[in-house]
């Protein structure tokens, strides 16, 4: 019997080492990690200059609260928001707390234009976060059961549907929030001009434009963010993740009409970018450099048209860009018992989602050979589960 809520399926491993692409158990067996914590730690496990950051700031400085000014958060700013083409920053501690930053602020937009009943524009198979109004935005049906989600305050339209979204007629729209790619709801891909449609609509109605990028950002597309694939700016841009590569930082970062809804007092949070937090997103900037965006793409790039090239004619499908990699079955193949084969046979980590898709995230900098490796135990796998 365990204290820990059972709020996860839990797989029956725990592992107690990490160093870049590889998790260890407690007798020192090595699992390939092709998930690295759901695109959290994005350059590798115990990253040498991640772990020096922390160790040097954790025996210097690590909590004063936000009643002071902190240096490095006024650096872990400057360096995000010129990575991210954005003009100011709120430092929140995930991903959920960013986009519930975003939605304040699109709350407040739309309080200062006299609108009562403020609503903005979600996705099908979206996925926000867990806190109540997050997860009002979110779509899985199984995150909201339950939990009498605000549904009267958002419109849900389907992803990648630029019709749908222009022939919305609600005058009570303020916002539209979505993620340039859909991580957990399938790792759905949009029409190349997606983004740029979208900010023409929100453009001539004056809805905020609201990029979820808590998946999708620093570095994991192979672009900083995901959006610079296009020529827009959002108004307001969320990330997480990959943003302190295991330790729990989100942002929210805002831009053109979004400026200036904030003052003293209209939002906070204790922990936000602290000395320790801040510094380490300092230190995953300096080492997120063009080069490992650039591996991520040739290696992610690798491993699709590998898997394609053996399995295309089996009915499989790739998705996703750089590191965000997908691979959907073709109908009937059944998937439940991938994720415990992948790790126990082939000792390597993976998940699945949206119910047929194989999903894997690995580190931005994972070796050729590493992508090789992957291929190879995948492949294993796809034969066990294709029946081949
Ligand atoms: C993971 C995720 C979130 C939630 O982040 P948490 O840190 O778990 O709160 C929100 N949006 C997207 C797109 C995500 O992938």
């Amino acid at each position: 019997m365990s204290y820990l809520m059972p709020t996860y399926a839990r797989q029956p491993i725990s592992f107690v080492r990490g160093e870049g692409s590889y998790l260890y158990t407690a007798d020192g067996t090595a699992y390939l990690d092709a998930l690295t914590g759901i695109a959290v730690c994005g350059l590798g496990h115990c990253h040498p200059a991640i772990t020096s950051a922390i160790n040097e700031q954790a025996g210097q400085l690590v909590h004063t609260s936000n009643l002071f000014g902190v240096d490095w958060q006024e650096k872990a700013g400057e360096v995000l928001c010129r990575a991210a083409n954005m003009q100011q920053v709120f430092f929140a501690n995930s991903g959920a707390e960013a986009n519930e930053c975003a939605l304040k602020l699109a709350r407040l937009y739309a309080h200062n234009q006299g609108k009562a009943r403020p609503k903005v524009v979600v996705m099908e198979h979206s996925f926000h976060g867990r806190t109540l109004l997050t997860v009002s935005a979110t779509a899985n049906p199984k995150a909201r059961a339950g939990f009498f989600t605000l549904d009267d305050d958002f419109i849900r339209v389907p992803f990648g549907d630029i019709q749908a979204v222009a022939d919305l007629d609600d005058a009570d729209i303020c916002a539209l929030l979505v993620e340039p790619i859909q991580g957990e709801g399938g790792l759905h891909t949009p029409p190349d001009d997606y983004l740029d449609a979208l900010a023409k609509i929100c453009d001539d109605r004056g809805w905020l434009l609201m990029l979820d990028e808590v998946q999708t950002g620093n570095g994991r597309t192979g672009k900083y963010f995901a959006y610079q694939y296009s020529n827009i700016t959002p108004d307001v841009l969320t990330t997480a993740k990959g943003l302190g590569n295991g330790f729990p930082i989100g942002a929210c970062m805002v831009s053109g009409k979004a400026v200036g809804l904030f003052g003293a007092g209209s939002h906070g949070s204790t922990y936000g970018g602290t000395p320790l937090g801040s510094r380490i997103v300092c230190a995953v900037y300096e080492h997120l450099t063009d080069e490992v965006m650039t591996n991520a793409v040739t290696e992610g790039d690798f491993i699709r048209q590998a898997i394609l090239d053996k399995f295309a004619n089996r009915g499989i499908s790739a998705r996703g860009r750089g590191m965000m990699i997908g691979f959907a079955m073709p109908d009937g193949v059944d998937l439940s018992q991938a994720v415990d084969t992948a790790r126990d046979v082939h000792h390597l980590i993976v998940n699945v989602t949206g119910g047929n898709v194989i999903r894997l995230l690995p580190a931005l900098n994972l070796s050729h050979a590493d992508a090789q490796l992957i291929v190879d135990k995948l492949s294993a796998l796809l034969d066990t589960l294709l029946g081949a």
